[in-house]
């Protein structure tokens, strides 16, 4: 690594693999995809997509075609899915790439059908059923209509029927075995084909909520599928930044913009290139904290576009050019979440595109 980087995220591509690996062990009825849209939740869909495709997953979803696009020439073996459906227009390009939609209308039922009618050749698809999440899927309307009409699916290779759980990391919520029986209903009127049901949360709710394909995202990426309780997970990341100037500042002091921070005590207040443009959330202003060697320094003042202030007159050890962790072992990615009142998907997905990313185990 070149001495000059000031802010380090590391990515731990093999902690990746494991939790990957630990969603295959809690997934017995089926295989485990690997859903890696938006940059495969900021860590880097390529990367990642090729490292799990060497740790044995053959299946891949993404939300656009352009992100199919990208990945498919990197894990071509793998079935690669795009979620969030197929517009009028688009399916020439998706049965050139061998890109499967995931059909969630008649219209896109009948814009894949038509297409692949037109070439003479099965096409594959995936169909999405709504069974609660209101968002997208065929409606309970829609399927009845199908289930009238199978004929409409002429030339479409249902890969797999799938919903998708609203509510899955409650798992006391009702609403999830609702959804288990309504997908049940629905898929019995439909063609017989493969099942997918379970995303990261939904892999903890048990045998009766098993199928023939997972889709976990954020637990493959060290997210805890399991709010309020211990993470099961591997951490997958860590976040460092070194100090850039270290200055001492009296009693009464303000730090930062608009000096929402003021010294209760002569303070030594280290300043790190990392800043809401980084996807460090200004609403930490105030709230977040980051580690010495172990020992928690809080952020104070606001956070700013480049830069963020830390009080680190209880680590005297810290010094110019020191390393504070933003995220890592003593300062996990749903907490810096729920400090910044939002979930670890979020903070994921922000990750900026300023740091110098270096991957451990590729
Ligand atoms: C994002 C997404 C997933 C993955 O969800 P996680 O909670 O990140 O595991 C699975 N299925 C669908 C349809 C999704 O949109």
């Amino acid at each position: 690594m070149a001495s000059s980087a000031s802010a380090v995220l590391e990515i731990d591509l093999e902690a990746i693999a494991d939790n990957w690996r630990t969603m295959c062990r809690l997934h017995p009825s089926g295989s485990v995809a690997a859903v890696l849209k938006a940059d495969a939740y900021g860590l880097g869909a390529p990367v990642v997509a090729q490292h799990l495709f060497a740790a044995g997953c053959r299946h891949v979803f993404v939300a656009h075609l352009d992100e199919a696009r990208a990945l498919r020439p990197l894990v071509p073996r793998a079935m690669l899915a795009v979620l969030n459906g197929l517009w009028p227009g688009d399916a020439p390009e998706y049965s050139a790439a061998g890109i499967a939609p995931v059909l969630g209308s008649l219209v896109e039922i009948d814009e894949w059908a038509t297409h692949a009618r037109a070439l003479g050749r099965i096409l594959p698809a995936l169909l999405h059923v709504d069974t609660g999440m209101n968002r997208l899927g065929l409606s309970p309307e829609e399927v009845d209509t199908l289930a009238a009409e199978p004929a409409r699916l002429d030339g479409v290779g249902l890969l797999f029927v799938m919903t998708h759980l609203v509510s899955a990391e409650l798992p006391d919520d009702p609403v999830n075995a609702l959804q288990r029986d309504r997908f049940a209903r629905a898929c019995a009127r439909l063609p017989a084909a493969p099942r997918s049901l379970a995303n990261s949360s939904g892999c903890f709710l048990g045998a009766a909520f098993g199928s023939d394909l997972a889709r976990p995202g954020a637990a493959l990426f060290g997210v805890n599928p399991l709010p309020g309780q211990p993470n099961p997970m591997r951490a997958t990341l860590r976040l460092r930044a070194r100090i850039l100037q270290i200055r001492n500042v009296p009693l009464g002091a303000r730090v930062g913009y608009n000096g929402v921070w003021t010294a209760q005590r002569p303070s030594r207040i280290a300043t790190v290139s990392v800043g809401y443009a980084d996807g460090y959330p200004r609403n930490l202003t105030n709230r977040a904290a980051a580690c010495f060697d172990g020992q928690a320094v809080p952020l104070v003042g606001r956070v700013s576009m480049d830069l963020s202030t830390f009080d680190i007159t209880d680590a005297p050890g810290a010094v110019t050019g020191s390393w504070l962790d933003l995220i890592g072992p003593g300062m996990p990615v749903d907490e810096v979440a729920r400090r910044a009142g939002t979930n670890g998907y979020e903070i994921l997905t922000q990750l900026g595109a300023r740091y110098r990313r270096v991957y451990l185990g590729a």
